[in-house]
């Protein structure tokens, strides 16, 4: 019998799969679906890397190039069911003992994943309002995964859960203070890559988990989460994750009053507006280019260098807030597909960071070493990739053996 854990990333366009093994920390497969819909493309690897056949059939109109196959991902359900199907045919004797799924929003309540029962579901609908992009899909997908594997234990993981112990004035607006009871306050997001982070820098480099760090989490989405001693204590992302850094196509930070321009002046629609600030903007609307860093590097375009310079500054300014939260600052942290990756952005935004005793070692830095300041650096900077799915496989696990709520066979 091949005991396993699944974990689940269900987001708008994408789907990513992992397969645990019951007990161990490397997967036994990995499953990104992206752009789903009828340009879906659907990949499965195994550990080593090696593409798993996803039984395409020309004939239907699957056809498979370069291990990515397209036809499979019409839709989330779609290409869950073509992950299983594959998964089945390389292990048959396949048994799932719990599966683990992101969810983006946990509310102001939930501090640690929970096994989904009937009221946690209906829990989490009523957050979908307050992340209407990412919430219904996440939902959609515990649903699916409820149906098709009714009795496997389910547990969600929060992107909330890791900052909800932040100071007061960290997590609340300077609104009238009835509306931080209505749950109008800074919930912060990444939480399970933050909390990867700071696991392993409690385990590698225990003097510096306990002191003050600043995690910045560096992808198509961007925020930087102020630890001290492991814990979060303010970040960047807000209300939604919208708020802070300007990332691949959201514009991070901006002033309220130019919401209260389009909306008033110019007309525009609440649903033009969200566009606007989800889709259009960041990375890809200072550019007009691409919302991808590796394009805009590439590019040479005026306009991509200066949609790179904003990204910089913008990451400048808030490790600078971050570290005022934190009253100093001992370490700084990169993750994500940036943060991992592009050693010429963290290049430039250490150059601006020496007043605060940031120096990298160049030659570190563009190796990707594990840590790239100088050495007898008064400030230590790492780069840890980050690993959400671990976190998930995780929990799964140390929640499964929890009793389950009969109600939610039913629910599904
Ligand atoms: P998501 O938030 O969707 O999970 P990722 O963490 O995968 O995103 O990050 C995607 C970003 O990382 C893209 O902007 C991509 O260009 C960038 N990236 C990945 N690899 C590199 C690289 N080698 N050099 C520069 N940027 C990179």
């Amino acid at each position: 019998m091949t005991a396993a854990v699944l974990t689940l990333n269900a987001g708008s366009s994408s789907l990513k799969v992992s397969l645990y093994p019951a007990e161990g920390e490397t997967p036994l497969a990995t499953a990104l679906a992206d752009r789903i819909g009828p340009e879906g493309r659907l990949i499965l690897k195994d550990a080593s890397g090696q593409a798993l056949a996803l039984g395409a059939d020309p004939a239907a109109g699957v056809t498979q190039e370069q291990g990515a196959v397209q036809g499979l991902a019409a839709s989330h359900a779609a290409a869950m069911e073509a992950i299983m199907a594959a998964l089945l045919r390389r292990w048959p004797d396949l048994q799932l003992q719990a599966i683990g799924h992101r969810v983006v929003h946990g509310g102001a309540k939930r501090r640690g994943p929970a096994r989904v029962d009937g009221d946690l579901l209906a829990e989490l609908e009523a957050l979908s309002p307050f992340a209407p992009l990412h919430q219904p899909h996440n939902l959609a997908g515990i649903r699916a995964a409820l149906a098709a594997f009714p009795g496997v234990p389910q547990v969600a993981c929060f992107d909330t859960a890791f900052h909800r112990d932040q100071p007061f004035i960290n997590q609340t607006f300077a609104l009238p203070r009835r509306f931080f009871a209505e749950g109008l306050r800074r919930y912060g997001f990444h939480g399970l890559s933050y909390e990867w982070v700071a696991g392993l820098l409690a385990e590698e480099v225990p003097a510096v988990a306990a002191g003050r760090v600043v995690v910045a989490h560096l992808g198509n989405g961007a925020s930087l989460c102020a630890l001290q001693g492991g814990r979060s204590i303010a970040s960047t992302m807000g209300f939604s994750p919208l708020d802070g850094l300007a990332m691949g196509t959201r514009c991070g930070q901006i002033d309220p009053g130019v919401l209260l321009y389009l909306l008033q002046q110019k007309g525009l629609s609440a649903e033009a507006v969200s566009d606007l600030l989800y889709r259009e903007s960041g990375l890809l609307g200072l550019s007009g280019l691409s919302n991808d860093m590796r394009q805009l590097e590439a590019a040479g375009s005026a306009e991509a260098a200066e949609a790179i310079a904003y990204f910089v500054a913008r990451c400048q300014r808030e490790i600078a807030a971050m570290a005022a939260a934190l009253g100093g600052l001992d370490a700084l942290v990169f993750c994500g597909g940036i943060g991992e990756n592009a050693w010429r952005v963290r290049a430039l935004i250490c150059e601006g960071l020496g007043w605060m005793g940031v120096a990298l070692d160049p030659e570190r830095n563009a190796a990707g070493e594990r840590v790239i300041s100088c050495r007898g650096a008064t400030r230590i900077v790492l780069v840890i990739p980050t690993n959400e799915e671990q976190v998930i496989a995780r929990a799964a696990r140390s929640l499964r053996d929890r009793s389950v709520d009969p109600a939610v066979a039913a629910e599904a």
